[in-house]
């Protein structure tokens, strides 16, 4: 419980409609998208300017409650989830979009800004922000910069951190940090931008970002290519960088998945195929029209039984509309859903693709893969109900073996969706005892009394 004259003093700063202490409210923001258990907050902040929200911070600060500051709550490791009687501060009170600077190329958003509202916009201007997470109809870029969110488009595009050029945050005390420029080039100081994206909400909260926009392609293809087999599926994604063509999107589903999306969005996927590739390509009009051609050609000689090239803007939309929806299809058929995120080199993706079927077997689980192949990044989800416990102490085993097997093959534990809680104790697997000691004592340098986002990246136990 937080006491009174606290809560009046947070109601002060952001007014009395923006701070919550109702059960229902601190109930709703005690979860994200992950599977990780609620904890319920002591108070709900939705700052809605800067000076706002640099004060509520340092409010936290000096009467030392924990904060966690909040966008949509769509990461799937739990990011979001809250200190016990902590304060969650929600962004969606700062959604602007500040400019959008067509000579230079570069927008500055506050961090509540929509993905695709951002990418909606600056479209209309014959701009492009590449970064389309799954689930960027309702992310923020506050937690798409927070997280280093991927998307569909990383193969050819790179992630969130690529495009984000500076940003202003607020430090724990609620100093006000400026770090990077609107220039292509900026050689100032520390790459203090560099340390905040992928930081999630543990050394700073983010005011506003500057990010990097290029030229809207001229023109995009998408095809469907349908596979009798799963590794040829695989091999086929190999086969396609191989050749030197870099689509922008070059996505698997298998048929658990296939199956799953088709009931759920009624595409016209098929609903026998072992496997499918979704493949988009973009850029001018004769090269998109040659590189199509190129890879129509590779998925007949790798076996694919059917490509069917979408014949226009909508049926291209309504595949990809499809592939987004994977995540929600998936999650209607059991009351548990775990979604992993392990990546590896994209020439070892046949191979993960095998031990994740293997996996399955072994523990007697419905798994289905689905991702963004062409990056390496493989989304096995475990398909579940947490309330058997034989069945959660199999998952967790299973867990464990495909990080295991990803971490073998080079890999990573996660491509896109953070370390969060739920990952953060596999993190020395990947790393080592001396990057713990050292991400810690950066934490403790920078917030000496763990009040951002406590436990997430760095283990709690690791920090003391
Ligand atoms: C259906 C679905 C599909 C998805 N597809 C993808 C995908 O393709 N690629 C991908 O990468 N992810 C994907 N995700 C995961 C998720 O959407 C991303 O991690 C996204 O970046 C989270 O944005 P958010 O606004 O929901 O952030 P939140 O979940 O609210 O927060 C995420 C993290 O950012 C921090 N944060 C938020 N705002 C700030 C701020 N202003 N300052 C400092 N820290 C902040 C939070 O503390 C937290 O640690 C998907 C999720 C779902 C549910």
């Amino acid at each position: 419980m937080i006491a009174d004259s606290l809560v009046r003093q947070f109601k002060t700063i952001v007014g009395d409609d923006n701070a919550w202490t109702d059960a229902t409210d601190l109930h709703t923001y005690s979860y994200d998208a992950a599977v990780v258990d609620p904890v319920q907050p002591g108070l709900i902040a939705r700052p809605t300017t800067i000076e706002a929200l640099g004060k509520t911070v340092r409010l936290c600060n000096d009467n030392n409650l924990p904060l966690t500051v909040r966008g949509a709550g769509t990461n799937l490791s739990g990011g979001t989830v809250p200190l016990p009687g902590g304060v969650v501060i929600v962004t969606n009170g700062m959604k602007s979009i500040l400019e959008i600077n067509e000579a230079d190329m570069y927008a500055v958003v506050q961090p509540g800004v929509v993905t695709a509202k951002l990418a909606a916009a600056v479209e209309a201007k014959g701009l492009f922000y590449p970064p389309d997470p799954g689930s960027q109809a309702v992310s923020t870029i506050g937690g798409n910069v927070a997280e280093n969110a991927g998307g569909l488009r990383g193969l050819k595009y790179g992630v969130t951190r690529d495009y984000v050029m500076g940003m202003s945050f607020f430090d724990v005390e609620g100093n006000l940090v400026k770090s990077g420029s609107r220039t292509v080039k900026c050689a100032t100081g520390y790459n203090l931008t560099g340390l905040m994206v992928g930081s999630e909400g543990t050394l700073g909260v983010f005011a506003e970002i500057i990010l990097k926009l290029i030229p809207l392609p001229a023109h995009r293809k998408a095809m469907m290519a349908v596979f009798e087999s799963l590794e040829r599926a695989s091999e086929t994604v190999a086969a396609i960088i191989a050749d030197r063509i870099v689509p922008a999107t070059l996505e698997f589903l298998d048929n658990f998945t296939i199956r799953a999306v088709e009931d759920f969005s009624k595409a016209g996927l098929p609903k026998d195929a072992a496997a499918m590739l979704l493949i988009e390509l973009d850029g001018h009009a004769a090269q998109v029209e040659e590189d199509a051609a190129r890879v129509e050609a590779l998925c007949r000689t790798m076996g694919a039984t059917s490509v069917r090239v979408a014949q226009d803007a909508a049926e291209r939309d309504r595949v990809w509309a499809a592939r987004r929806a994977a995540l929600s299809a998936l999650a209607q058929l059991k009351p548990t859903l775990v979604l992993e995120d392990a990546t590896v080199p994209r020439s070892r993706l046949p191979e993960m693709v095998v031990a994740i079927q293997r996996i399955a077997k072994r523990y007697d689980l419905t798994i289905g893969t689905f991702g963004h192949a062409g990056d390496g990044n493989l989304h096995p989800t475990i398909l579940t109900d947490k309330r058997n416990h034989a069945e959660w102490e199999r998952v967790e085993k299973a867990i464990d073996d495909i990080f295991d097997d990803a971490l073998k093959m080079g890999g990573t534990l996660s491509g896109e969706h953070g370390t969060g809680l739920a990952k953060c104790r596999y993190l020395e697997k990947e790393t080592s005892a001396g990057t713990i000691l050292f991400s810690s004592r950066l934490k403790r340098a920078l917030d000496p009394k763990n009040i951002l986002n406590p436990g997430k990246i760095i283990a709690a136990k690791a920090y003391l």
